[in-house]
């Protein structure tokens, strides 16, 4: 089939929830892909902050094709080795004591919801409600469109489930006056992504960790997207000098693969006991083997340093772009995950790119957002820098 018959035919047959780009990929390779008629793009995307590792990496791949032809799935009625060895490693190198394994991170942020009000049903006299932040973003499922602070993704779907209230971000004397009787937890990502990159100010999750301790209620952090690297330390909290209760992840955690965690200390953890919460798939042994190979990856020396020096080489090249260009009013971020606000809309400027080869993505309508494989090279970054110097206005 021809890319414009691919296009009509995806058009046709798949529910219309997505706005693409009119491109067909083939294949990729570390922070490379290629289209159907063999051009090839530069990766700023990366599925979204998922193939942190680059496309096909070898690692992976080996580890995926090796476990597909020895065991893919069994159910969580038994115990596989890979789900074993990978809890393990979690465990290891987070601040959690326990992980349950599900798919994607809205699965994780459902699995956080339910675990906080069992956690206040057992502990809190029944307390359930749980805080979020404005502009947040925890995935389309129906409790974690009620936990995201944007109202452009509630609409339609009402009547929407009962316990969320919603406060700024980085405001900590909003979320002190905020909480009441009924509060169970607060729930916020250490940077918000999806609402355009917003970096809180430096002691905001120290305060947040004070009044939640003081108040004796739960502290969740959705690291769905700045987890597993991302910030240039494993996990976000890292940053901050906190670590929460629970914890979210997906996206790079199989570097592609599908695959979901929530992380929690053993106190709140045992409100899961035997029938409380399942997944079908969640930590099979294909998932989990691939997750090993990206997690023993990431952890290799050089690996995450490389991720900050590119971040800060890649927001020193954005900034310089402000000369020529006024309508550039901020670029922020942690390692590769980073953000260039702009006066004006972006999406003109994210098509322009991609017909230059270079694949970036714009959040909140005027956010540029460059979350590249965490491999990606200062000549990928010179190139973005030049498409953009190209198609940005004077
Ligand atoms: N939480 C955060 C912080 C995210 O950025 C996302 C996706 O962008 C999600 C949750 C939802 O993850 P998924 O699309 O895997 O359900």
């Amino acid at each position: 089939m021809t890319k414009e018959e691919l296009i009509a035919s995806s058009e046709k047959n798949i529910v219309g929830t997505y706005r693409r780009q009119p491109v067909v990929f083939v294949r990729g390779e570390g922070a490379h892909l290629w289209d159907t008629e063999g051009k090839e793009y530069v990766d700023f995307v990366a599925g979204i902050a998922v193939c942190s590792l680059g496309h096909s990496h070898p690692r992976v791949v080996e580890a995926i094709r090796k476990q597909a032809g020895t065991l893919t799935h069994v159910s969580n009625l038994y115990y596989t080795e890979p789900q074993i060895r990978f809890a393990e490693m979690l465990v290891a190198n987070s601040f959690a004591d326990r992980v349950f394994f599900c798919n994607s991170g809205a699965e994780a942020n459902e699995a956080a919801i339910k675990l906080a009000r069992k956690y206040g049903h057992d502990n809190l006299k029944g307390r359930y409600e749980i805080l979020t932040m404005k502009g947040s973003f925890h995935g389309r499922t129906l409790a974690a469109i009620t936990a995201t602070g944007q109202e452009k993704f509630h609409v339609g779907f009402s009547p929407l489930p009962e316990g969320f209230r919603y406060i700024p971000f980085n405001d900590v004397q909003c979320l002190e006056k905020a909480i009441s009787k009924k509060t169970c937890a607060v729930l916020l990502e250490p940077i918000q992504g999806e609402g355009g990159v917003r970096v809180p100010d430096e002691g905001y999750l120290r305060a947040v960790r004070e009044i939640c301790d003081r108040k004796g209620i739960l502290m969740i952090l959705d690291e769905v997207q700045t987890g597993m690297g991302r910030t240039g330390k494993l996990f976000g909290y890292e940053h901050y000098g906190v670590t929460p209760d629970i914890m979210t992840l997906a996206k790079a955690l199989g570097n592609g693969i599908p695959v979901g965690a929530l992380a929690a200390t053993e106190k709140v953890a045992a409100s899961f006991g035997p029938g409380t919460h399942a997944s079908t798939f969640g930590g099979n042994p294909l998932a989990m083997a691939a997750a090993i190979a990206t997690l023993e990856t990431i952890l290799e020396e050089g690996f995450l340093e490389n991720c900050r020096k590119m971040g800060e080489y890649l927001q020193e090249r954005l900034w310089s772009l402000r000369k020529d260009h006024p309508v550039v009013q901020d670029v922020r971020g942690k390692g590769l995950l980073v953000g260039m606000d702009l006066t004006v809309e972006g999406n003109s400027i994210v098509k322009a790119c991609l017909e230059r080869g270079v694949l970036i993505n714009c959040t909140f309508d005027h956010i540029l957002r460059m979350v590249p494989p965490l491999v990606i090279a200062r000549q990928d970054v010179d190139r973005l820098v030049q498409v953009l110097d190209e198609v940005m206005v004077r």
